[in-house]
């Protein structure tokens, strides 16, 4: 039953963010755990699902269609890749949040999709905060602009930020970043916007969710510290 060892380390994973909760005055329930999946073959993800898993992540449009079909439904599948317009209508109805919007005509996307199918999306908006130029998100200055617009759009509900911190070799070097996220999530919700909620921080990765869970992540997305590495890296994008 525990092939890949997938348990072993879901283990280790949760041993640590009840350690930093704990450690951070947060409550564990707070924080949930999103198995990156993006790469594996399902026989992987149905060792994670029988170890109690049931929020997955997954960064390809195709590839979480198939998944989807094939996996339990009482899954809760996130889509935190880069999404492109012509192929939001394939996963509105699929998916319980999409982590990764970063325009104003992305999220009149997804409205219009998601009218036409009669669901309400939950999203979050991608914060670029450390400004690099290889990552997708909108900038710290353009944020709360674009939430305003996107409040606006029928049938979407903007639940919170997410980032993608650059990759460290210690998670720590990141703190300032997951700050800075907090921070801009906090200014919004004092804007008391309609229709936003900012109740979710979707930041910290297998390097840094340690950092990331005591700046105030609600959402930790961990892929090769769940599923190991994975094959290949291209220059600029995970895959
Ligand atoms: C791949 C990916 C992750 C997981 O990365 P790991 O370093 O393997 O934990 C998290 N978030 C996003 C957006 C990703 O694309």
């Amino acid at each position: 039953m525990s092939e890949y060892g997938i348990g072993e380390n879901i283990k280790a994973v949760e041993g640590q963010i009840a350690a930093v909760c704990e450690k951070s005055g947060r409550r564990r329930q707070d924080v949930t755990l999103i198995a990156v999946s993006k790469t594996k073959p399902v026989e992987m993800l149905w060792e994670a699902y029988d170890c109690g898993c049931r929020d997955f992540g997954e960064n390809k449009v195709q590839e979480l269609v198939d998944k989807y079909e094939i996996l339990p439904k009482d899954i809760r599948w996130h889509m935190i890749g880069h999404l492109q317009r012509n192929k939001v209508k394939y996963i509105v109805d699929k998916v319980y949040m999409i982590h990764s919007v970063d325009s104003l005509r992305l999220a009149e996307e997804i409205s219009k999709e998601a009218v036409k199918k009669n669901v309400e999306v939950r999203i979050l908006i991608e914060v670029n905060v450390a400004n690099e130029d290889t990552k997708f998100g909108t900038t710290c200055e353009d944020v709360l602009a674009l939430v305003k617009e996107i409040a606006k759009l029928p049938n979407i509900l903007i639940k919170g930020l997410m980032t993608i911190a650059p990759y460290v070799e210690d998670g720590e070097e990141n703190r300032r970043y997951f700050q800075k996220l907090k921070k801009i999530s906090v200014d919004i919700m004092r804007e008391n916007v309609d229709n936003v909620y900012m109740e979710t921080l979707s930041m910290g990765m297998t390097g840094d969710y340690r950092t990331a869970v005591s700046e105030g992540a609600t959402y930790v997305r961990v892929g090769t510290g769940i599923f190991g590495a994975r094959p290949t890296m291209l220059k600029g994008e995970e895959i």
